[in-house]
């Protein structure tokens, strides 16, 4: 196997990527970046500013400040923000709204599109996101994009919920994700889609284990040839 390879894992939220990218990096024994940490790190940033997510020009004056970087503990990421351990601390709804929209702003993609790029020079690595096999790594050695239909979406983060005791409702969480994948695809700036050359893996009708095995034979056969 190649030293230094990368393998890109886009597709829209809930489709399992980060479950699916932490496995594969275990097996394969490389790290796993998780880009969206990166933005809901900068999301939080912003909203500890009090910055309106409507206002491009505030977002690009004060992203300037926020210094991200990412730390490994036991082989879990961390995420760091200007010195602070914000990993606990970033997967709210309210995160996960302005995360979505502070993306769209070109400041903010290109100073972490920058960081993540050299992480990748350095080390062999599995990177999901929206825009990894696209723009961040687009001479990635394995590029697949992960998706699911988002009643299948909507109803695996609801499950997930239940599983902590929170609230919630079904219908709603199906809104928030339609739009939320609608803002990701149609920004004028690295919006999401599938790499033309991208594997492309539904996995509604997928459970864990069965992904991940596909998930493996894809890297298996493009890296060993
Ligand atoms: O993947 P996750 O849901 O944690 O990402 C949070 C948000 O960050 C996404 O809704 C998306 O708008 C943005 N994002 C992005 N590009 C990436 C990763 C995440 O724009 N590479």
């Amino acid at each position: 196997m190649k030293k230094i390879f990368s393998v890109a894992i886009d597709g829209p939220a809930g489709a399992g990527k980060s479950t699916i990218a932490k496995s594969l990096s275990k097996k394969l024994g490389v790290i796993y970046v998780d880009t969206g940490a990166m933005y809901r790190a900068m999301a939080l940033f912003l909203l500890r500013r009090g910055v309106d997510p409507k206002d491009s020009t505030a977002i690009s004056k004060n992203c300037a400040d926020a210094d991200i970087s990412i730390a490994f503990e036991n082989g879990a990421q961390q995420v760091m923000l200007n010195g602070e351990n914000v990993s606990g601390l970033i997967r709210t709804e309210e995160v996960s709204s302005m995360a979505s929209k502070s993306s769209v702003n070109p400041d903010v993609r290109a100073k972490l599109v920058e960081l993540q790029q050299k992480l990748a020079e350095k080390e062999a690595l599995v990177m999901d996101g929206r825009d990894i096999g696209t723009v961040v790594l687009p001479k990635a050695e394995v590029k697949i994009y992960l998706t699911a239909s988002s009643a299948v979406r909507a109803k695996r983060r609801y499950d997930e919920l239940k599983a902590k005791g929170e609230d919630c409702d079904l219908k709603q969480i199906e809104a928030d994700i339609i739009e939320r994948d609608h803002r990701d695809m149609t920004r004028e700036i690295s919006p999401l889609k599938q790499a033309d050359d991208a594997v492309l893996v539904d996995t509604s009708d997928m459970g864990i284990e069965e992904a991940e095995n596909a998930l493996m034979a894809i890297v298996e056969d493009k890296i060993n040839g």
